[in-house]
């Protein structure tokens, strides 16, 4: 399956800021963009002016890399986002937010969403009782995310439960961390989704 293989930490440097690409890492003094607050390579340290084009463009990209999103399927969600009743970057970042992968890390089963990912892919996690593996999986309102049985002693997942209480439970969600098994209690609104994008940049790119 196709990823980035670029490192993440330079794909923050990239963006010119912290994308909370690697979990508990970007919270220590270890992370580094807190070291070397410029892009990488050569010219790195010589930025230039973005033209509106190039804003927009960066907006999207940003976007790409914080949901570990391609760009094929990127377009797709904005096209989905497009048809559907609302306001389409609104809907655009919904779509982010109900993929699986995403919902296995703000529940708390990882510490990142590269990390989720993987953990999802190696078939970890079952929807509504059913193992689904595709970390791309849309995941509804009501739905339960629940590690199956015999990976609760992953210890990858044992960790990331371990430090829940540290890192919190989005209000829309709710984890029941005894059952190991979590729910989708609401759709979360445009002010709950704290991450730093400006959605109206990509929808703006994209209706050229
Ligand atoms: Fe980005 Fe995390 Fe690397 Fe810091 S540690 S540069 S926030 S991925």
């Amino acid at each position: 399956m196709a990823r980035y293989r670029e490192s993440y930490c330079r794909q923050c440097r990239g963006e010119g800021m912290k994308l909370f690409l690697k979990g508990d890492r970007c919270f220590t003094e270890k992370c580094a963009f807190e070291r070397r607050q410029y892009a990488p390579g050569q010219h790195g340290q010589n930025r230039r002016k973005l033209s509106d084009y190039g804003t927009q463009l960066r907006e999207k990209q940003r976007a790409k890399h914080i949901y570990g999103v391609l760009e094929r399927q990127f377009r797709l969600y904005f096209e989905m986002a497009d048809r559907m009743k609302g306001i389409t970057g609104d809907n655009l970042l919904l779509l982010l937010e109900r993929r699986l992968d995403n919902m296995v890390y703000r529940m708390g089963f990882a510490r990142s969403r590269n990390q989720a990912r993987q953990l999802v892919r190696h078939g970890h996690f079952a929807v509504n009782g059913h193992r689904v593996n595709i970390p791309s999986y849309l995941v509804r309102q009501g739905d339960t995310v629940a590690v199956s049985e015999k990976s609760r002693k992953v210890p990858a997942i044992a960790e990331s439960i371990e430090a829940v209480d540290r890192r919190g439970v989005p209000e829309w969600l709710m984890l029941d961390k005894e059952k190991f098994q979590g729910k989708v209690m609401a759709y979360p609104s445009r002010e709950q989704l704290t991450m730093p994008i400006q959605e109206h940049l990509i929808v703006e790119l994209y209706s050229k």
